[in-house]
């Protein structure tokens, strides 16, 4: 399929700043938009993530989530520990490239009970880059990235990195838009994936071309055993860490979006 709008033509090295813009520019709008789009489902397979992460059931935990936008993840992350666990001490440092992703992050923890404690940090960086001095070797029992690789130059790199702050048996855990694997299914995807969600991102946001990169860059992501390969030729062992399965990934709803896991070897 030809692409809608020119970014595929765009080179490597500006697709960080284009990838810059595109968030800028949907920040305030990010979260209305997440749900309009995908009809709230959004919200389910994040806590399907989160919930079989179990995060505090082994003690506190220090969590990375990369990417880590407005917070969705972090805040799941902290509430589950403490619901489930009355853990009060494992924290999340959200790390974004984009700060204006991170102003609304900060913004909506304000309001939570979260707010100026060190269960928190909202933090700029670069996935496939973190600064060493912020960010040492073996720093983390868990590294989360929900709906943020596809979005990365080099997802191999940002590998890598998760790869160099995880603990020795911590855990890599990416949800990401994937492959449906049944055609049909998947032609009815692609339907409303090209063509209902760039006019919502229009109605909505004002911003049709923002969004229809968001379209476009699930569907160049690669498929689910060629991303569980990168993983592996990160450094991690991929089986066994679903339950009650023992392949190396998650399909959710047929593979719209999928979970890998992996920990380091
Ligand atoms: N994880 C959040 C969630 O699930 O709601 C946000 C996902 S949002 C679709 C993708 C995020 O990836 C954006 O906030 C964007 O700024 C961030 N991002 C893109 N490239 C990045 C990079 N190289 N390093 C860190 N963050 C990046």
């Amino acid at each position: 399929r030809t692409t809608h709008f020119g970014f595929q033509t765009v080179p490597e090295e500006q697709k960080e700043s284009l990838v810059r813009h595109v968030f800028d520019s949907v920040a305030s709008s990010y979260d209305l938009m997440n749900d309009a789009m995908s009809m709230g489902v959004h919200r389910l397979w994040k806590d399907n993530f989160v919930s079989s992460l179990k995060p505090g059931a082994k003690g506190p935990m220090r969590c990375i989530d990369v990417a880590g936008g407005t917070g969705d993840i972090a805040l799941r992350i902290l509430d589950h520990a403490r619901e489930k666990y009355a853990d009060r001490e494992t924290s999340v440092d959200v790390v974004d490239i984009n700060s204006e992703m991170l102003k609304e992050g900060y913004k909506r923890f304000k309001k939570t009970m979260y707010h100026n404690t060190p269960q928190v940090a909202f933090i700029e960086g670069n996935a496939q880059d973190l600064p060493k001095e912020q960010f040492p070797d073996n720093t983390y029992d868990l590294y989360t990235i929900a709906f943020g690789i596809r979005n990365c130059t080099s997802p191999a790199d940002v590998l890598k990195e998760a790869y160099r702050v995880l603990k020795p048996g911590g855990v890599f855990a990416c949800l990401e838009f994937s492959k449906v694997t049944n055609p049909l299914f998947g032609m009815a995807y692609d339907q409303y994936s090209f063509s209902v969600i760039p006019i919502l991102g229009t109605v909505l946001a004002g911003d049709r071309e923002s969004y229809q990169y968001l379209v476009e860059s699930i569907r160049r992501f690669p498929p689910q055993p060629e991303f569980a390969k990168m993983i592996q030729d990160a450094g991690f062992a991929v089986g066994g860490l679903h339950e009650g399965k023992g392949g190396a990934w998650t399909d959710l709803w047929g593979g719209i979006a999928a979970v890998h896991k992996g920990r380091p070897v």
